[in-house]
């Protein structure tokens, strides 16, 4: 099975924090509890609270040990995608199955708003890493920022996270993504912290606006401000946003490559080139973040739509 015909694998892509990670996706794009302002994916269509199995449990384990079997030898398979994973109801089950297929770690990254919910807790036991977010300190920043669904609040969000972080016996990131001008003020950092505080996850990665956002005023914090986050929230935090370019090999230096043709061709939005390549899009979104942060790339807004396309070369001096 090729990647043109997966449906819910994508990958091995390079990944900043995971190293080779093969991503799984459970749920249909911009399906989520929240539609974060910073939201690389564009806004939320699909605004729900709704558990359950969005896709083929069967078919999702098929696709990742036909991947494995094929050769791949990711550093995780990571559970994130297109939305909120754990909106994905038989989210136990499908850990469960993926560690009788492989001994690669299983992660999972969530914006952490449905472990106030027993059942959700207990579908991420089996976990060896979970990823949560914390993007505000306080219910309006929450609104402003992670833009919940109205029948979730920000008490109940914290207090789930906290039962989640006490009783989980695997390994727990917390990962918190700052805004210019919004969370990244250190009054914000500092109920961050507070709150980080009584979570105690082994790190607290920071992060901010790397491509282009939901909302155009969603601005990236500077190296400057995480940095005087970081130190606020402590010794285990580490800044994770990466304004530097990185190199990639193997199979993704060549996938980065088909992108960088196609746009040196036309213009195209992430799904083109997706459907243009036969990629999955989240594998897209990794390839347009590397090349916009290596100048490989522009961006360019028509109407509500975001469009890559190749930088121009330096042209050489006197023409
Ligand atoms: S939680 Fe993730 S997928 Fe959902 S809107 Fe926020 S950034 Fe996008």
């Amino acid at each position: 099975m090729t990647q043109a015909t997966r449906r819910h694998v994508f990958g091995p892509v390079p990944s900043r924090r995971l190293g080779r990670s093969l991503g799984v996706d459970l749920v249909p794009f911009k399906t989520c509890t929240y539609d974060c302002v910073y939201c690389q994916l564009g806004r939320t269509t699909n605004h729900t609270l709704e558990r359950r199995a969005y896709v083929s449990l069967d078919e999702v384990l098929r696709e990742v040990a036909e991947v494995l079997q094929a050769g791949a030898a990711p550093d995780f398979v990571t559970l994130s995608g297109s939305g909120e994973p754990t909106l994905f109801e038989p989210l136990g089950e499908l850990i469960r199955g993926i560690k009788a297929l492989t001994d690669v770690p299983v992660a999972v990254l969530t914006n952490g708003s449905l472990l106030w919910l027993p059942e959700v807790r207990e579908g991420l036991a089996d976990a060896d890493l979970v990823v949560p977010s914390l993007d505000a300190g306080d219910d309006a920043l929450f609104r402003m920022v992670n833009r919940p669904h109205r029948d979730m609040c920000f008490a109940d969000m914290v207090a789930g996270l906290e039962q989640f972080c006490r009783a989980h016996t695997g390994r727990v990131w917390l990962e918190v993504f700052l805004l210019a001008d919004l969370t990244a003020r250190e009054g914000q950092v500092r109920q961050i912290a507070d709150i980080a505080r009584r979570l105690d996850p082994e790190r607290i990665q920071l992060n901010t606006v790397a491509r282009p956002p939901a909302e155009a005023w969603a601005r990236a914090a500077s190296p400057a401000e995480l940095q005087a986050a970081a130190a606020l929230l402590g010794p285990r935090c580490e800044v994770v946003a990466d304004y530097t370019a990185q190199t990639v090999g193997g199979d993704a230096a060549a996938g980065e490559e088909a992108v960088l043709d196609l746009l040196r061709r036309r213009p195209c939005r992430t799904e083109d080139v997706a459907s243009g390549l036969g990629l999955h899009r989240n594998e897209v979104v990794k390839y347009l973040e590397h090349l916009l942060r290596a100048d490989t790339i522009a961006t360019e807004t028509v109407g509500d739509e975001t469009y890559y396309k190749a930088a121009r070369a330096p042209q050489p001096a006197g023409e």
